[in-house]
């Protein structure tokens, strides 16, 4: 393949597709702001058994999704495939597993080396949002609020339900386990190979399998709920209310796990049928014993992530291209008022733009092939004056302008 092509799986993002991205991620950013949520950056790469830990070496993204490579110390690492797992190791390499709760914002690409399709690629991007430090169930209301009010800014959330489950206690978890063990056993041979190989180990991957065989088996699969002790029930019963009294629709689903150990409690995530196969936008959880495993002290955990991808094709309308004011010096002798005029334009938080050369025809073309709103032009006896002309370019209506005044007038 030719070194100008892009990798397989990857994406430039440029023009409707860049704007598309960045509303999704603006967008995000400043509702969970409105939460109380703080962005972090962590590196994009970590040592690998960050991920293999922190995913579990059942996870379908540990067994065959990462990019991991020995650096030429020989060190093995890998290029995060989420956020999470950097999330907490961040926690405790900075010793803030004293000061909690963190409510932690992020956003950034992740990678998967993956089968590239529609809504599925080797560098994505996600939005991610985590309490870290509180066991309360008032934790997990307000991360799925905040992922529902993102969801319903960006005019998306008419096509989206949240699909909600508990996986209930360790107590609980244990009991549905054994459960899992003696129906998936008695249909092993009708199991997928993977399915198969992690029944024992853990037959909650099982249910989470995306084999269509496998599929038929888990419709009939028992749920959690008659497993679910007092105190999981109880769990399960106060978020419920919570979402209820906050006014997010919820849709239960006992068929959605969070396959591994340290997984807790809630499970959930926002679907869609608008984009085929890839239907899940954002999913997330309850994680209680990740940063343990991490290395730092008991520190349960609630958050979620979206692939910024899918919500970007989920946007009915791309946001507008900004427009600029085109300021179009007559003659050379023009261009340094131009120049003061475009800068003042400019600090006075105008988007304006003078194209660095060309005749008034020229300038002209490009400030209506740019989209611009309006045009300043400046002639030698109009400067003289102190004035200008300005041309709205969607009414085609021009008036004359003073030079101090442009700003007020296109503010
Ligand atoms: P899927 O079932 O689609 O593989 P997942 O369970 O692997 O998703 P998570 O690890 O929960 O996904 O990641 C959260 C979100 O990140 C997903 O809901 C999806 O929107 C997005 N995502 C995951 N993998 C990709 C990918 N390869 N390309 C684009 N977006 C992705
Ligand atoms: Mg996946």
């Amino acid at each position: 393949m030719s070194e100008v092509q892009p990798v397989r799986g990857t994406k430039d993002l440029i023009g409707e597709d860049a704007r598309r991205h960045f509303h999704v991620v603006e967008t995000a950013r400043r509702i969970a702001a409105t939460y109380g949520f703080d962005e972090w950056s962590t590196p994009v790469f970590e040592q690998t058994g960050v991920f293999a830990r922190g995913l579990g070496d059942t996870s379908d993204v540990v067994m065959k999704e990462m990019y991991s490579f020995p650096d030429r110390g020989g060190e093995s690492l890998t290029l995060r495939p989420e956020a999470t797992a950097g999330i907490c190791r961040a926690l405790v390499s900075n010793g803030l597993t004293q000061s909690l709760p963190q409510k932690v914002f992020y956003t950034g690409p992740m990678f998967r080396y993956e089968r590239p399709q529609k809504g599925r690629y080797r560098q994505f991007h996600q939005i991610d949002v985590e309490v870290l430090g509180s066991p309360e169930p008032l934790a997990d209301a307000e991360v799925i609020a905040c992922g529902w009010a993102i969801l319903q800014a960006l005019g998306v959330a008419k096509d989206v339900v949240l699909e909600l489950n508990t996986l209930g206690d360790k107590e609980s978890r244990e009991a549905y386990r054994a459960a899992l063990i003696a129906y998936f056993s008695a249909h092993r041979a009708s199991l997928s190979e993977d399915s198969q190989a992690r029944l024992e180990r853990n037959p909650l991957r099982v249910v989470d399998s995306k084999d269509p065989g496998d599929k038929a088996l888990v419709a009939d699969a028992p749920t959690i709920y008659p497993y679910l002790n007092a105190a999981s029930r109880g769990f399960y019963d106060t978020l419920r209310r919570h979402l209820d009294r906050i006014g997010v629709p919820v849709v239960e689903n006992p068929r959605i796990v969070r396959g591994l150990d340290y997984y807790s409690h809630t499970a959930f995530e926002f679907v869609t049928s608008a984009l085929g196969a890839q239907g899940t936008v954002l999913g997330g959880g309850r994680y209680d014993g990740l940063v343990e495993e991490m290395g730092g002290p008991h520190t349960p955990c609630v958050g979620w992530a979206a692939g910024v991808e899918r919500l970007s094709m989920l946007l009915s309308a791309p946001p507008a291209a900004p427009r600029s004011v085109a300021v179009i010096p007559i003659g050379d002798a023009a261009e340094a008022t131009g120049l003061d005029v475009v800068q003042a334009l400019r600090a006075a938080g105008i988007r304006a733009e003078m194209a660095y050369r060309g005749n008034v025809k020229r300038r002209m073309e490009r400030a209506n092939k740019t989209g611009a709103r309006a045009a300043v032009l400046l002639g030698e006896a109009e400067i003289a004056r102190g004035v200008a002309q300005v041309k709205d370019l969607e009414t085609g209506a021009q008036a004359e302008v003073p030079i101090a005044e442009l700003v007020a007038k296109l503010a």
